[in-house]
């Protein structure tokens, strides 16, 4: 199975599947060498980085995805309804393999409706006015299963962050400080998480904090048990 990208779950969520044996110039993934990029070629001696951040510069093709990213002129949909015709490194994105959408403040219900279940596969891309967002350099989540605590990433502004869901639900009662950059850039752009999408059992309460970090109370209570067992009997006298 060739790897997972951003640019690929974005062809696939535009009903694109994409394939082949060579390497996409921007993301490295796999192309069908039918398309190329059009990029200047690397001036030979020249210490200077391409103008567009590439993975793969000595490739002269690119995937399906990047070329998509690339149109100057698409029709594309905000998340929580709209459509916007800018190019789509023009803003930030919510990429997934069954849907990509563009972000804006307004989106911030669907997209922590998403976040407190999010799906295996996806990619979260914010970038603020002015910055061009480059799907190479996002991030993609792939985990078999999501939990609360599970460790996440974004970029924000083609720089990768992290954030959990288990930190969003603490900004809902208004904590900030202390929490990963990628939750507080969440926040930055979205607001707060809603409080009626914090779960009951995961509501955040002072005897909760630390919660997906390794602690007594994660512990297997039979080892406790077998512990007991043997002081009580007198086969272990140091605990
Ligand atoms: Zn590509």
């Amino acid at each position: 199975m060739s790897k997972l990208t951003a640019s690929r779950m974005f062809a696939q969520s535009l009903g694109v599947e994409v394939t082949g044996p060579g390497e996409c110039y921007y993301c490295s993934g796999p192309c069908l060498r039918t398309t190329v990029h059009g990029e200047p070629p690397p001036l030979l001696g020249s210490r200077r980085p391409p103008a567009v951040p590439a993975k793969c510069p000595s490739s002269p093709y690119m995937c399906p995805g990047c070329q998509r990213w690339k149109n100057k002129r698409s029709m594309t949909p905000y998340m929580g309804g709209g459509f916007e015709t800018k190019p789509a490194r023009e803003g930030s994105w919510w990429v997934a393999p069954a849907g990509s959408w563009r972000l804006r403040r307004e989106s911030g219900p669907d997209l922590y409706k998403r976040l407190a279940a999010p799906p295996c596969e996806f990619a979260l891309m914010l970038t603020d006015p002015g910055v061009e967002n480059h799907i190479q350099l996002a991030v993609v989540n792939v985990n078999a299963v999501v939990k609360a605590e599970t460790q996440l990433y974004l970029t924000l502004n083609n720089q990768i962050v992290e954030f959990s869901t288990y930190e969003l639900y603490q900004t809902a009662r208004g904590e900030v400080t202390g929490l990963e950059p990628g939750t507080q850039a969440l926040v930055r752009f979205f607001g707060p998480f809603p409080k009626e999408l914090v779960p009951k059992e995961e509501a955040p309460q002072q005897e909760s904090r630390g919660r997906g970090r390794p602690s007594h109370r994660d512990k297997d209570p039979r080892i406790d048990a077998q512990k007991k067992v043997l002081r009580e009997s007198g086969k272990e006298t140091v605990t």
